[in-house]
């Protein structure tokens, strides 16, 4: 009877080193920079996909109609695992041009390993395709066929080349140094570093800067202290 335990605990330690290794050898595959998820994190996950009929359909014509910059056909959909505020692993989507797609999948690869918190990830047309709506959700999201405020020009969201993460906690602070969101006057004093807050130098800003996206909290006059973009503007 002890010799049948004794085989039984040996075996299910074999089937515990033989799943183990394996997996960690996994996440180190799927997260090539030295930023690896704690021991006792899940493995990020994540991927990029064509938009399906399904959800072209929600999009129109809330954040996309004829007449965009870019074709629906060039938006792809990604999808991602990310920390919550509450420290639990969620899903969250985004729509990005389909050029910058590898690259905001990686990013949001290297924000999962830093355990960098996002309170949301939807897609703009869960708000109707309005910004004020998505930014007062707190919800990070990117395409938005949209001007800038105030002008008949394009944004970068339009193009699909933008994302506003955060967007509470790091708001869009004009030369006044206000805020349109009455929930993000907490943030307008950026001297502490506080969860889901950017700030210069920090690792967040290197995450992004490492795929080539500039910071609008780098900006000179207004800052858009929740706006990354792959032009940098
Ligand atoms: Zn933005």
């Amino acid at each position: 009877m002890a010799r049948a335990l004794a085989a039984v605990a040996a075996a299910a330690l074999a089937v515990a080193v033989a799943t183990s290794v394996p997996a960690r050898a996994a996440t180190r595959a799927a997260v090539p920079d030295a930023a690896r998820p704690a021991s006792a994190a899940p493995p990020f996950r994540g991927g990029i996909a064509p938009l399906t009929a399904a959800q072209r359909a929600a999009m129109t014509p809330s954040a996309w109609r004829p007449g965009c910059p870019v074709a629906l056909a060039g938006l792809r959909s990604v999808r991602v695992t990310h920390w919550g505020f509450d420290g639990r692993v969620r899903e969250g989507r985004l729509v990005v041009h389909r050029d910058v797609a590898p690259r905001v999948l990686a990013i949001l690869r290297r924000l999962y390993a830093l355990r960098f918190p996002i309170r949301r990830l939807e897609p703009i047309e869960a708000y109707g395709g309005s910004d004020f709506r998505s930014i007062e959700a707190d919800n990070t999201s990117a395409f938005n066929c949209r001007t800038v405020d105030g002008t008949r020009r394009w944004s970068e969201h339009a193009y699909g080349r933008a994302l506003d993460l955060n967007p509470l906690e790091n708001p869009y602070v004009g030369r006044d140094g206000t805020t349109s969101h009455a929930a993000s006057r907490p943030y307008l004093d950026r001297s502490q570093a506080r969860p889901g807050l950017v700030r210069a130098g920090d690792a967040v800003v290197a995450a992004f800067a490492a795929e080539g996206f500039g910071w609008g909290g780098a900006w000179g006059g207004a800052k858009d202290y929740q706006h990354f973009s792959a032009s940098g503007r």
